[in-house]
């Protein structure tokens, strides 16, 4: 139960004055939490992201035409459009012993500006000034105060992001009316660590950040935010400490054998095991067969062959009579793995199903029925998996594919599925140590460092957007000599209806030179429709596949040998590289073509440079860290670190392994959080919603 403290904290946001029902819909999409009601924390945590300076307050001779300055002003006379032409601007003319300065409000209201300038009155008005036809002007200042109220203004004022519709005043009021809502909360953090970090208290914080009163206050390094940043990041690595300590107590069971199911696995293989798949296995083997619970991390480049350890992994715990699932983020991705999976399986007897959104009706009835009779070996499926009615007679082993897309209670509950449940989680975007440590604590890690023999080293050019007319004729010279091709269209904005409209216009381009053999999948389609779309090129009666981004991930036609990304330039770095790693899976050479418009900037040289010169998805994941950011590198287009709400690893990512420290030693001290600090801890877990680690503390 979270502590009735903090219970202002988590009060709808329409507990504010001036927040109502059609407002606090905005806040949801600011927020990004469009199915759950806004709150008073959300919009403590959502910090600003840049400030207006105010205390210019120059003689209006000294007025820098274009800045924001704060003038005090005498109000001269009023110049009200002609009843005729009331879309003319209301003018107010006023000035100071050095200068004139005129007003200009449009569509505004007459009695309401006589009242706010009653002439030959004195005014301190703060806005953004211009020259008007060489004449000094503001247009609607941002603030108007009498000498009375002069010590209300603010002086440095924050600017938060926005979003359609909400502007920036009513934001401020409510972001200074939650400011009052902050109960006094104890301090959780080490007393000595604060002084020696200069970090003031969580209330402090957030004051500043909220109400600065110097521009530098409000910056992600400064101490302000890095408090924040601190405490969300100790929240996540407690969290994480909770979970490894309540898996490591609870007794796993071993799961070996002698290995004769995972034998007539290898044995059905058409290749042989690199050595780094082989060592995944074996260290996957040794982890199931010990008595504590596994947490492994399976990483792999595209292309790898993470599924095969996964499936090699999924028949060990089967032959002891045991159960695995197989969770995938994607529709297409859990019929690609069923794909790769199943005839393997048949040979050895491993029985296999699969339970996404679209099995419904009596063939998912009887899934479910075959699970909790123990008559499926292994579930392939999507979120569907975490349904309550999904229920296993004997689930020993989850593996998760594409980890980072899944929340950690979203893991959570998988392996709650079963008993001491083993967890293999399976991640394409080659993810740097820190923020291996960031999302999953201390997990075990393997590593698929080559690629499967008979790979070929992709051909990787860059070419501006306007030799396209040349791009085009050689993808037919491709198709002619009986090429795939993959042309990947741009993201236009934050939206799929504009992705998808950019998708359709160039499908009918290249539908006009290349006729049937091109093709259209996009995210829109019902999943039939693009498992359809898929396979007609997996079986080459198409041969041209345009499409949005939903070929991203895993899919696999190893008969594709030309990648054609256009616009490439707007995809973060790994997505480039995952989406590269559809090509040079077969024996044939492949090509891919990185479309751009010209002129690039400085750093999108750099990035496509980058994915030229090198395939090492490694290599191009620290420069993507670097160059970008984290957001883009996980795949996610929103800023920040998705799961996080105010750390940004860029900043704030050398104040992980203190967080981690920190949260080893007071669990080794305090496991079950009952000392004073442990006490003030839950409240930082419950204030960043890593409570779900809480019910864990004594459980079990
Ligand atoms: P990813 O790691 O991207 O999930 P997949 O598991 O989809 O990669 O494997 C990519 C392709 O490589 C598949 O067609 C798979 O059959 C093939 N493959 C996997 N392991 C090997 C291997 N050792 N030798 C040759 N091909 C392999
Ligand atoms: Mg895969």
């Amino acid at each position: 139960m979270r502590p009735s403290l903090l219970d202002p904290l988590f009060a709808a946001l329409t507990t504010l004055p001036g927040v109502g029902p059609k407002l606090e819909k905005l806040y949801r999409r600011l927020f990004g939490r469009e199915d759950a009601p806004a709150r008073v924390i959300d919009l403590l945590f959502h910090l600003p992201a840049g400030t207006i300076d105010r205390r210019s307050r120059p003689k209006l001779r000294d007025v820098m035409p274009g800045s924001v300055a704060t003038v005090a002003v005498n109000v001269d006379s009023h110049r009200q459009p002609p009843a005729n032409r009331p879309r003319l601007p209301y003018r107010i003319e006023t000035y100071d012993d050095t200068g004139t300065l005129t007003l200009t409000y449009f569509h505004a209201k007459r009695d309401y500006l006589e009242k706010l300038f009653p002439p030959g009155e004195l005014r301190y008005v703060s806005g953004t000034t211009a020259l008007y036809d060489g004449m000094l002007q503001m247009v609607h200042p941002d603030r108007v105060v009498s000498e009375a109220e002069l010590d209300k203004l603010p002086m440095v004022e924050p600017v938060y992001p926005l979003t359609e519709g909400l502007t920036l005043n009513p934001v401020r009021k409510a972001a200074e009316a939650a400011l009052t809502k902050i109960p006094s909360l104890p301090e959780w953090q080490d007393a000595a660590w604060l002084q020696r970090s200069k970090f003031p208290s969580f209330a402090g914080a957030l004051t500043t950040l909220h109400h600065p009163a110097e521009t530098t206050d409000i910056l992600p390094e400064g101490s302000a935010w890095s408090r924040l940043a601190y405490d969300e990041l100790l929240a996540g690595q407690l969290a994480l400490a909770l979970v490894r300590a309540h898996q490591r107590k609870l007794p796993g069971r071993g799961s070996s054998g002698e290995g004769l199911v995972r034998a007539k696995v290898t044995a059905a293989l058409p290749y042989s095991l690199t050595p780094s798949q082989g060592r995944a296995v074996d260290d996957i083997v040794t982890d199931l067969a010990r008595p504590q619970r596994m947490v492994r991390l399976l990483q792999g480049d595209v292309g790898s062959g993470k599924t095969v350890v996964a499936l090699l992994a999924a028949a060990t715990v089967i032959e002891a009579g045991r159960q695995a699932a197989l969770m995938a983020p994607t529709e297409i991705l859990v019929r690609q793995h069923l794909a790769t999976i199943a005839p393997l399986a048949e040979k050895a007897g491993i029985r296999v199903a699969i339970l996404t959104g679209r099995e419904r009706g009596r063939e998912r009835t009887e899934t479910l029925d075959r699970l909790a009779q123990g008559e499926i070996d292994l579930l392939v499926g999507t979120h569907a998996l975490f349904q309550d009615e999904v229920a296993f007679r004997d689930l020993a082993l989850a593996i998760v594919d594409e980890q980072h897309r899944f929340g950690v209670h979203q893991r959570l509950a998988l392996a709650r599925k079963g008993e001491a449940v083993d967890m293999l989680v399976l991640t394409a975007t080659p993810i740097p140590r820190t923020l291996v440590l960031t999302y999953f604590g201390d997990m075990e890690i393997s590593e698929l460092r080559e690629k499967p023999a008979g790979r070929q080293p992709i051909d990787t050019r860059t070419i501006a957007l306007n030799r396209l007319d040349e791009v085009i004729e050689g993808i037919g010279r491709a198709l002619n000599e009986g090429q795939r091709v993959y042309w990947v269209c741009p993201l236009v904005e934050e939206s799929e209806t504009s992705d998808l409209a950019a998708a359709e216009e160039r499908f009918d381009d290249l539908q006009q030179h290349f006729g049937e053999r091109a093709d259209l999948v996009h995210g829109r389609m019902k999943g039939a429709e693009k498992d359809r779309a898929m396979q007609r090129f997996s079986a080459g009666e198409t041969r041209l596949l345009v499409a949005t981004t939903v070929i991203e991930v895993g899919v696999d036609v190893p008969e594709a040998t030309v990648m054609v990304i256009e616009h490439a330039e707007r995809f973060g770095l790994s997505q480039l590289h995952q989406l590269r790693g559809r090509v040079g899976r077969g024996a044939g050479h492949s090509t891919c073509l990185l479309l751009y418009r010209a002129p690039l900037g400085e750093t999108a040289k750099a990035r496509l440079a980058i994915m030229r010169d090198t395939e090492d998805g490694f290599r191009i994941a620290e420069e993507d860290l670097r160059l970008r950011g984290e957001g883009d590198l996980l795949g996610t287009r929103q800023s920040g670190m998705p799961g996080f709400r105010v750390a940004r690893i860029e900043v704030h990512g050398k104040l992980i392994a203190a967080a981690r420290d920190d949260a080893a030693l007071t669990l080794s001290r305090d496991p079950d959080l009952a000392s004073p600090r442990g006490e003030a801890l839950r409240h930082l877990l419950y204030l960043f919603e890593r409570d779900e680690a809480i019910w864990l503390l004594g459980a079990g």
